[in-house]
């Protein structure tokens, strides 16, 4: 029987488990592989490398299952979302292979109040703290940014709805990454985008939403294999007091962590799989010897890691969810994910 016992949190890095309802879409259900004995426990049921059936045990920061509620979730992280705007550096990613759940984790469906995900409740409830915080004399000014990373090129999100500009204009600029002095990252040429209201936010992620979709016929469905990145910037200074503080939070959906199968993928989803691979594991990489507080960070191993680099060291704040999907068809996968959180925690 496979132990793996995850210490509480390791630094500023936690991990979150959460498992996906079953879906029934023609398949028959084929029993879970998955329970939850606690609130921080996982044990199941996997096919390793070897094929070889193995039990496990997981323990997490905690672990939401298939009855838990996007407001079960995002009561448990609304605290670290908070600290974006005490000044802190704040990332939160979605990881797990393509069904797992990650995008409704952090976007939720749309029309659906109560289904809605991370990314629309944490900016409502910064919103709704920064208008209390206006009679303690704070003004806050906030930019947003969204963008893709596929194969290692950065597209942004944000561009592809201005009137007369399309996806492919967007493709053929550079965006480099740079980092200044006080610690921000600047993509050349991205659009930024100030937020003042709800309104603003919701107008952004569904213009997000269409650019990836307009990706996703141009470009094969390629939405599954690339990462998503939406960055708030936060700058408040305090009339009163003059105090200032300069927060960022990234809430990212990345791409799909399935292994390749044996056999089949050449040419286009060969190289798309290798870049998939190689920045998750460069973010697994970089994860990992911050926890272990080594000297050197390999940060430029990818444009994932480089981008967020600020974001990430220090005294910033992450959050990983592992997106599992609880089907005995997704053993293999389910006991990948997990192995590979157990790794960052
Ligand atoms: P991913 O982004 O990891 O590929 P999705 O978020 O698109 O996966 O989820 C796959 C399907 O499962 C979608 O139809 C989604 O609405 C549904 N789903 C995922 N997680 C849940 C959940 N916790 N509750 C209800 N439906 C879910
Ligand atoms: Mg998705």
């Amino acid at each position: 029987k496979l132990h793996n016992t995850i210490l509480e949190l390791k630094g500023n890095i936690r991990v979150f488990c959460r498992v996906r309802p079953f879906i029934t879409d023609g398949n028959e259900y084929d029993g879970s592989v998955v329970s939850f004995p606690t609130s921080t426990d996982l044990v199941g049921r996997g096919i390793d490398l070897t094929n070889q059936t193995q039990s496990y045990s997981f323990t997490f920061d905690r672990v939401f299952g298939p009855n838990s509620s996007q407001q079960d979730v995002f009561v448990e992280i609304s605290q670290l979302v908070q600290s974006a705007l005490d000044g802190y550096k704040v990332c939160i990613f979605a990881y797990g292979q393509t069904g797992s759940g990650k995008t409704y984790t952090m976007m939720g469906r749309r029309s659906s109040e109560d289904e809605k995900g991370v990314i629309p409740r944490s900016l409502h409830q910064i919103f709704e703290t920064t208008r209390a915080l206006t009679s303690e004399g704070w003004e806050y000014s906030m930019q947003a940014s969204m963008l893709e990373i596929y194969n290692e090129t950065i597209r942004d999100l944000l561009l592809s709805g201005r009137p007369g500009v399309g996806p492919e204009t967007s493709n053929s600029k550079q965006y480099n990454i740079k980092h200044d002095q006080s610690g921000n990252t600047i993509v050349s040429d991205l659009t930024i985008e100030e937020v003042h209201s709800q309104g603003d936010v919701d107008r952004i992620l569904r213009q997000a939403e269409q650019s990836r979709s307009v990706g996703r016929t141009q470009m094969n469905e390629q939405s599954s294999r690339s990462h998503c990145v939406f960055t708030l910037r936060i700058s408040g200074i305090n009339k009163k007091t003059e105090q200032q503080v300069q927060g960022v939070l990234n809430l990212i959906d990345l791409a799909g962590s399935e292994r390749l199968a044996k056999s089949g993928a050449t040419g286009d989803r060969l190289k798309e799989t290798q870049a998939i691979n190689k920045s998750l594991s460069a973010l697994s990489d970089v994860i990992f010897s911050l926890a272990k507080k080594e000297d050197h960070v390999p940060f430029r191993n990818s444009k994932l890691t480089y981008l967020l680099q600020p974001c990430l060291g220090g005294d910033s704040k992450t959050l990983m969810f592992v997106n599992v999907s609880p089907e005995a068809s997704s053993a293999g996968e389910t006991l990948c994910s997990l192995r590979f959180a157990a790794r960052v925690n």
